[in-house]
């Protein structure tokens, strides 16, 4: 019997993960660099942590959850996305307390799960890269955390992305604009799919970017939450607007933008990139100044983003942004005959603990084939270990490139790798 991956997951094999690595890499150093440190929370929560935070309307509760009872019947969830825990950590480990230096700004890579129908750029397992920013209702932290997305992209060379930018105000605005919203789509009830039927009555704002023909036509006149914006949301927005401009950073409204998860207010934005004729967001978060309080912490306005890794990588992919990272190997030590076999393996380990890279043959093959070996692996020096080397403890070891060669001795092997890289490069 063959056994194979579950539906909607994926083996990152060496090849992939080198490329996996540059992104984490590189966004690692970025988010240091305005300040974020890493949180790490569990991939698995109370189903409550979820279902109650994210909205019991939204596709991620109500279709895509990988739930299950433990155990010891406890009601437990695969997490389907980072905001709702690193939410619950923030407020169970208190880091609203005074002494916590504020804004907390936290970042997050790591999988999350969701039950949906496997296709291209969509998993069952699939990664994010997400952050979130505590304590600051200042729009410059808006404006900041969207310039920090900005830069990963320029970063990773990208360049035809597109800031989508919405609003949804206070939660009086919303409030407001939803009624609206809903007196305009009840009379068009019977155009709508089945699906925005249901969200009519449950979530009216997910009408506005449903992915259905019908929908799309439906809402095309439908009332714009700007018309809605009382005077702090307006004020809020054209800060935001303004410190954009001011940074240089183009965006294009978006009124129909909304999220798929219930606790946003005020900013909200994707980046969308066109992909073979299709649109496809990249990364999207927003401000949600209520789920602190909500997770029964202090009143506490929060700001974040998460980011596909997959598609991101899909995109890298497509553009040709992923340097290709051929293996370099400092030492590559051929091995001739059983005296030589734990000698080798002394030496790479000599060498190995001074720092550099090295690796042998174990498999007792023929000279031809381990040179070969030492060429795939990029193999910087080569050397090669019979009985005589063994004997006398002395080797010649050459630059695979240059055929530059000399003597040493194991000694030198042991104790001077950087001296002999030096001499041989
Ligand atoms: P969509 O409308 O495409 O389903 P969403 O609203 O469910 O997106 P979010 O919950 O905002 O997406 O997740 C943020 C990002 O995570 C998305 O923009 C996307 O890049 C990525 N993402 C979401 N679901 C998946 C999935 N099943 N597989 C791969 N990436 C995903
Ligand atoms: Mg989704």
């Amino acid at each position: 019997m063959l056994l194979q991956k579950p539906k909607g997951t994926q083996d990152i094999l060496p090849k992939e993960s080198a490329r996996w690595q540059y992104v984490e890499g590189l966004v690692r150093e970025l988010f240091a660099q305005y300040n974020y440190a890493e949180i790490r929370t569990p991939m698995f929560e109370h189903y409550e942590v979820i279902s109650r935070s994210v909205g019991d309307t939204t596709d991620i509760v109500t279709k895509e959850m990988y739930d299950f009872y433990d155990k010891g019947d406890r009601h437990i969830t695969l997490r389907p996305e980072g905001t709702a825990p690193v939410v619950r950590s923030y407020v169970e480990n208190k880091l609203f307390a005074p002494e916590v230096q504020k804004p907390v700004k936290l970042y997050y890579m790591g999988p999350m799960f969701r039950y949906e129908r496997p296709q291209a750029g969509r998993l069952r397992q699939f990664h994010q890269i997400g952050v979130e920013a505590f304590g600051s209702s200042n729009p410059a932290t808006d404006v900041e955390t969207i310039a920090m997305a900005y830069h990963l992209f320029a970063k990773l060379g990208i360049a035809n992305v597109t800031l989508h930018l919405n609003t949804l105000g206070t939660p009086a605005s919303r409030a407001a604009y939803r009624q609206a919203l809903i007196d305009y789509l009840t009379p068009l009830k019977d155009q709508l799919s089945k699906d925005s039927q249901r969200r009519l009555a449950e979530n009216p704002l997910r009408v506005l970017d449903s992915k259905e023909k019908e929908d799309k036509l439906a809402v095309e006149k439908a009332p714009s939450i700007l018309d809605y914006l009382d005077e702090e949301s307006q004020a809020h927005f054209e800060a935001v607007r303004e410190m954009l401009e001011a940074l240089g950073i183009p965006y294009v409204i978006d009124t129909k933008m909304v999220r798929g998860l219930d606790y946003y207010n005020h900013t909200i934005f994707e980046f969308i990139t066109p992909l073979e004729g299709n649109e496809l967001t990249v990364c999207a978060g927003g401000r949600y100044d209520g789920l602190v309080e909500y997770f029964g912490g202090p009143a506490t306005p929060a700001f974040g983003f998460g980011l596909g890794v997959e598609r991101l990588l899909m995109i890298l992919d497509k553009q040709n942004l992923l340097p290709d990272r051929t293996p370099r190997l400092d030492v590559y030590v051929a091995v001739l005959g059983p005296a030589a076999n734990s000698k080798a393996l002394e030496l790479v380990q000599a060498i190995r603990k001074q720092g550099y890279s090295a690796e042998r043959d174990v498999l007792d093959r023929k000279l031809k084939a381990q040179f070969k070996s030492a060429d795939s692996l990029g193999a910087k020096l080569i050397l090669t270990l019979g009985d005589t080397e063994v004997d006398t403890e002395v080797v010649t070891i050459k630059n695979n490139q240059s055929r530059q060669e000399m003597q040493v001795t194991f000694d030198q092997l042991r104790t001077d790798m950087t001296g002999i890289l030096d001499k041989l490069s």
